[in-house]
């Protein structure tokens, strides 16, 4: 089995968010970044196909020069080589677009990816990417075994999971639950070492432009100061949520 999994390079969590050209571009000055979360979920899970079931596993990102790093970090996780597309990745639809083109050329029977990057909070590259390819579609995946050509998923729908069968060629937009958090590899040295020498190759775009453009970025408003009351005073508590919060 051919497996691609799909990298998101992201603010670290913990990022102070700022920006700049009249909150048009995000600032990304002291910023760390991070292999996205819900990637690291699919890549783990991608790595427990190759080492129980026989899988090669690539990794690839649509983006510019500095997502290198984020790649290494994926190869030094355990993915045999790194993908990646030469260009500034500004919206979902030239994602997938890019996307579809490695997957293509690459022939992968299984496409890994988040359901969705923590930055922009899209939520459309894996559905999109499934559309151009024709292949089938699972979203919010928390469970994935395969057996030949047939996949078995768990999916989190309201208040339960379902699980449904499907065939590959597929794609998994995949979240927490895919493996267990404890699963998780911090890289090791051998790992971080093994990483320089294992292929990372860029390749140029296919030059899908973007359809949508940024015109403003705007932080949520800061939360007011907390009041805290006394456990015995009730009456304080019911006054403060009557004419203050005006809730009651
Ligand atoms: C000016 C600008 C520059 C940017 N530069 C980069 C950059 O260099 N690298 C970068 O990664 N992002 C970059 N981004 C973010 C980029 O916009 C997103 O990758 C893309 O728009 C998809 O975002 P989304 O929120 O719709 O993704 P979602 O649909 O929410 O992502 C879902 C999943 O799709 C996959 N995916 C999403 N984006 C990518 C990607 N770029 N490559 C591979 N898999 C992906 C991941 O598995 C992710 O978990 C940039 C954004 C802007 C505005």
């Amino acid at each position: 089995m051919k497996i691609l999994v799909c990298i998101s390079h992201v603010p670290d969590t913990t990022s102070k968010i700022n920006f700049t050209e009249n909150d048009s571009k995000f600032d990304s000055n002291g910023v760390q970044y991070v292999i996205n979360p819900y990637d690291e979920f699919a890549l783990t899970r991608a790595m427990w196909f190759k080492e129980k079931q026989g899988a090669s596993v690539t990794v690839v990102n649509v983006g510019n020069a500095s997502t290198e790093p984020t790649l290494r970090k994926a190869l030094a996780i355990g993915a045999d080589d790194a993908i990646r597309v030469n260009t500034e990745a500004t919206d979902g639809l030239s994602v997938a677009k890019e996307l579809a083109e490695v997957v293509k050329n690459g022939g992968y029977d299984l496409v890994l990816a988040g359901k969705e990057s923590i930055d922009y909070n899209g939520g459309m590259v894996p559905g999109m990417l499934a559309t151009l390819l024709d292949f089938n579609f699972v979203n919010a995946c928390i469970g994935l075994e395969v057996d030949g050509d047939k996949a078995t998923i768990a999916r989190e729908i309201d208040g339960g999971k379902e699980t449904l069968s499907c065939n590959l060629p597929l794609v998994i937009a995949g979240q927490k639950g895919m493996v267990e958090e404890k699963d998780l590899r911090i890289p090791n040295m051998r790992g971080i070492m093994m990483a320089r020498k294992k292929p990372l190759n860029v390749v140029a775009p296919v030059g899908a432009n973007a359809v949508t453009t940024t015109v403003s970025f705007e932080k949520p408003a800061a939360k007011a100061a907390c009041k805290l009351v006394d456990a015995e005073h009730v009456e304080e508590l019911i006054d403060l949520l009557h004419n203050e919060a005006k809730v009651i």
